[in-house]
């Protein structure tokens, strides 16, 4: 909680300022300066992206705001600068990155085989948008990037800093979550603070995260693409540009070995307990109110991670002093909830809550991400009712 009470410093402080320097705030091994930013992304101010810029020429860090969620970027043609992405967030070696592009020359630039006609039916249709697409990769790009894999991630942010960074630069930025490794992703300005300020060299704070999940990863080597982490383009949508669409197998079950390395790491995890009941609706509202009574019998502070419609019955049920109650939204708009999930587990570990029961979203559209990040929040602790 400490450092909660310094983030709010931190916080009070930035509001109204335009820069500020954070100085051996977190240190986790690293000292940095971190100057901090707040832009408007709707009218970009050309001095602070130079100023991004001239950081990432000379090899650090830079925490930028993008649709899906906020990145930690460097140069991704050095392995240098590439290292300290992996420094800051303590993120293993072995989790390449995706490389962020603004332009189709720098495609070219980093991969190694012609663009598949599929590749450009997808490129046409998503980018800038978030989907990433797996290529072989050119020897421009270092392995410490893609963990020695011969393939590369490669994406194009539909945001405009993000883009004008990469192209003012005149180099690819690769980019992961900029969150500590681990942690649910940020998607507001908060939380990059909370999470990055002394580990990078500049953060650039700017909007909330319009999709607020990451980005879909798209495999395409194999004779059907595959998804390799579901994301903000769907499952549908990519059917109706490329008809056949696989889902990788070790995605579906917890011991299942996934294609995407990262996907096999604990992930998003908030700092309590958390369990998903899924069912019909009434049935995982009354199964949550009678599990939220008993562990509020012995003592502990729950949480309970609802939906418009059922957040009534537990507020009817439970006092709000007692209980903390986050609705993502309405069921009927899954965009909604998958822009707000990972503030809400956030939100939960900021109210101290010892467990969070959460009703399950249904798995179409965004609601496939959505439930894919809830289920690894939640170690895949889930109750049928
Ligand atoms: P993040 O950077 O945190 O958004 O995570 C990137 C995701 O893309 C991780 O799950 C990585 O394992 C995955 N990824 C990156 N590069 C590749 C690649 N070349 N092949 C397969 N998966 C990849
Ligand atoms: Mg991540």
């Amino acid at each position: 909680m400490l450092r909660s009470r310094a983030y709010y410093d931190i916080i009070d402080l930035a509001y109204g300022v335009p820069a500020f320097l954070v100085s051996n705030f977190y240190t986790g091994g690293i000292n940095l300066d971190t100057k901090v930013f707040y832009i408007d992304e709707d009218n970009l101010d050309i001095n602070i992206i130079k100023e991004a810029t001239s950081v990432i020429r000379s090899g650090g860090t830079v925490v930028i705001p993008t649709e899906t969620v906020y990145g930690l970027g460097a140069n991704a043609l050095s392995s240098e600068a590439v290292s300290r992405i992996f420094k800051a967030k303590g993120r293993p070696s072995d989790n390449p990155l995706i490389v962020h592009i603004s332009c189709l020359d720098m495609l070219i630039y980093i991969i190694g085989e012609p663009i598949s006609p599929k590749a450009q039916a997808l490129m046409d249709r998503f980018w800038p948008g978030p989907l990433t697409l797996i290529f072989k990769k050119s020897s421009k790009v270092p392995r410490e990037v893609t963990a020695g894999l011969e393939t590369v991630a490669v994406r194009m942010p539909d945001s405009s800093f993000a883009l004008s960074l990469i192209e003012e630069s005149g180099l690819p930025i690769a980019a992961p979550s900029a969150n500590l490794s681990g942690k649910p992703s940020p998607t507001m300005p908060e939380h990059v603070v909370n999470d990055m300020a002394g580990r990078v060299d500049m953060i650039i704070c700017g909007k909330d995260s319009r999709v607020g999940v990451e980005s879909t990863v798209l495999d395409l080597s194999g004779d059907i693409p595959t998804i390799l982490r579901p994301g903000g383009v769907t499952y549908e949508q990519l059917r109706e540009v490329i008809g056949e669409v696989a889902i990788d197998p070790g995605l579906v079950d917890k011991d299942g070995v996934p294609k995407a390395p990262g996907m096999k790491y604990t992930h998003y995890a908030p700092e309590a307990e958390m369990l998903i009941v899924k069912g019909h609706v009434k049935a995982v509202a009354d199964k949550l109110a009678q599990l939220a009574k008993e562990a509020m019998e012995a003592n502990k502070r729950v949480g309970i991670l609802s939906s418009d419609e059922t957040k009534i019955i537990y507020s009817s049920l439970f006092d709000s002093e007692q209980i903390k109650i986050i609705s993502l939204g309405s069921r009927e708009s899954s965009s909604t909830m998958a822009a707000r999930m990972f503030a809400a587990l956030r939100e939960f570990d900021k109210a101290g809550v010892d467990v969070i029961y959460a009703e399950a979203v249904e798995e179409v559209h965004i609601g496939m991400a959505v439930m894919n990040r809830m289920k690894k929040a939640a170690g895949f602790n889930i109750l049928e009712v």
